[in-house]
């Protein structure tokens, strides 16, 4: 349990909703700010403003999975108020007090370098980039589903990378029938690859392995899917980039040739807000439990 622990969550979208009624569930005493336009009341949180907290008793900042802006700022959809993390708040928080954010970025750093606080990126993690997998495939079956004119059964897909995303969308097209290659640079995820059943290549001959693909989906967050990679592909290939922004394509390129291709960021959010944000309360809870029982102990 939770019980009287002060967390802030602040900002975010409906995978905040599954972290608050976690939380509550727990026990913990909630300020929620950027929620003033929830109908739903959460029994046990109140709605604040940024600064009403009193954050003098603040043990966690809870922030949504992109974190801040460059600016400090945190997004919300449920709230239009302007809401800015700023060193002054952090500042008045107890020395204990750790943020959590999915992601960080250049200002989220300098803030917890100039705060002196801790900062966990959940989305670093392996359980949650896992689990995370699992809607994230979903949204790749649905895409290649709206944007392709065959089945996947029988269709030859090339997925780049065989990483935390790469592995469970390489198996499950694969169960799904499709004909799947899988392209790495590693001689153990070679290996692996040719381990899973499926068709290893190494990233260095991609060109010559795209040839004939209907689908690549890449997971590199690297420019992979070079102008030349592209020019060797069937006209009709569709590219799904799921790699983060701004992705590992020669977006340019390929609509010069006519090859559709996305960028398919959050899909975990879009097709599966609930699970998102059940992967992140539980992760989340277990470890405020452990940073309280840690507390407890010293
Ligand atoms: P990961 O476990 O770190 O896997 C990344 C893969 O890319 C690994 O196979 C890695 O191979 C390979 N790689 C990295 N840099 C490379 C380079 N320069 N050349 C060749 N291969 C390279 O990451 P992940 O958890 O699978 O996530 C993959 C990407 O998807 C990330 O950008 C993540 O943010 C994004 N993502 C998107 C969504 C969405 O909804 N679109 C959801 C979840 C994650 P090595 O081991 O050889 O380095």
């Amino acid at each position: 349990m939770l019980t009287g622990m002060h967390i802030a969550v602040i900002g975010g979208d409906a995978r905040q909703l599954e972290v608050i009624r976690k939380l509550i569930e727990l026990d913990a005493k909630l300020s929620l700010v950027g929620f003033d336009q929830l109908d739903h009341g959460f029994t046990g949180a109140s709605k604040e403003q940024i600064d009403e907290v009193d954050f003098s008793t603040v043990s966690a900042i809870i922030l949504p999975v992109p974190g801040t802006n460059l600016e400090g700022q945190v997004d919300t959809i449920f709230s239009n108020e302007k809401i800015i993390l700023t060193e002054e708040l952090v500042k008045q928080t107890p020395a204990h007090c750790t943020i959590y954010s999915g992601i960080t970025n250049g200002y989220l750093d300098q803030l917890v370098l100039s705060t002196n606080r801790k900062l966990v990126q959940l989305f670093e993690r392996d359980d949650v980039a896992i689990y995370n997998a699992i809607p994230t495939v979903e949204g790749t079956i649905m895409m290649v589903i709206q944007h392709t004119d065959i089945t996947i059964h029988n269709s030859k897909i090339a997925v780049l990378g065989l990483g935390r995303v790469g592995m469970s969308v390489a198996r499950t097209f694969s169960v799904l029938g499709a004909n799947v290659r899988v392209g790495a640079r590693k001689s153990e995820h070679i290996a692996r690859i040719f381990e899973m059943g499926l068709t290893p290549f190494l990233l260095k001959d991609l060109s010559t392995s795209v040839s004939d693909v209907d689908v690549v989906i890449n997971t590199i967050p690297h420019l992979i899917v070079t102008s030349d990679v592209i020019s060797k592909m069937p006209a009709h290939t569709l590219i799904i980039d799921l790699a983060s922004k701004p992705g590992g394509t020669d977006f340019r390129y390929a609509e010069k040739r006519g090859i559709k291709a996305l960028l398919a960021p959050g899909l975990p959010g879009i097709v599966a807000p609930k699970t998102a944000g059940q992967i992140v309360a539980n992760v989340l809870s277990q470890l405020l439990k452990d940073g309280l029982e840690g507390r407890k102990e010293n």
